[in-house]
């Protein structure tokens, strides 16, 4: 199997992933969704080398990035009938019904998503009760993964929880054996749950994102950088996220 490495830099305020793998020349590309910055060099190229690739082709780049950021935007969800929701990357239709007793939301169909609210109620409201909704989804999903990973790894998160973040899909703290989760998970494909699982029990073996973990998510999870690349690239989102 041809060797791989993996290190990062900053070049005119933009971060560049440099990749050293067995190839004769340079390869520098902007990715989607959101124009990520990665070159790939022979093995032999230093980092200083990878720099000065990437200076000589800084106003092209520049132009790349700034045609990404161009594209436009999913829009916020309103929770109103018609929008398509995600349930675990499955794609669902909403309805909005009417009703007397307590909201809720169901999932009659293989496409059909509905959010049981009293009349005339506020867009906050409906955003809630599917946020509060998606979380549930995502804590039952999540949690035979975790127990099934915990074994295979040999580790134990003191605790794991699942709330909304901003710019992350997980984090873990390597002191305090706490993992969270980030809700929005639980509109993504099952697999790229699993892989964020796997990735932050690993973090409780190896903090950092060093060679060793890498080796660790080799070793555990052998397809873990196409289940990233999937959640960085399906368009389920309504901000934008980076992981
Ligand atoms: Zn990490």
């Amino acid at each position: 199997m041809a060797s791989t490495n993996r290190s990062t830099l900053t070049v005119g305020g933009i971060k560049v992933e440099v990749v050293r793998k067995d190839i004769k020349n340079l390869h520098l590309g902007v990715y989607p969704p959101h124009g990520r910055v990665r070159i790939a060099v022979p093995m032999h190229i230093d980092d200083e080398a990878a720099r000065l690739a990437v200076v000589n082709k800084l106003s092209w780049l520049k132009k790349q990035i700034a045609a990404f950021a161009r594209q436009p935007r999913l829009s916020d969800p309103d929770a109103v009938s018609g929008e398509s929701w995600y349930v675990f990357g499955q794609r669902y239709r909403l309805l909005v019904v009417t009703t007397k007793g307590k909201p809720e939301v169901r999932k009659p169909t293989k496409s059909r998503l509905e959010l049981h609210v009293p009349s005339r109620c506020k867009k906050d409201i409906r955003l809630t009760v599917l946020d509060r909704w998606y979380r549930k989804q995502l804590r039952e999903a999540a949690e035979p993964l975790l127990a099934k990973w915990e074994s295979k790894i040999g580790v134990k998160a003191e605790f794991w929880g699942v709330k909304r973040m901003k710019t992350k899909w997980g984090s873990c703290n390597h002191e305090t054996s706490r993992v969270w989760l980030n809700s929005e998970l639980a509109k993504k494909p099952i697999e790229c749950l699993e892989y964020i699982v796997v990735h932050e029990l690993i973090h409780l073996r190896e903090p950092s994102h060093d060679d060793n973990f890498v080796k660790l998510m080799d070793k555990y999870l052998p397809n873990w950088q196409s289940l990233r690349d999937i959640l960085n690239s399906t368009p389920l989102a309504h901000e934008d996220w980076q992981y």
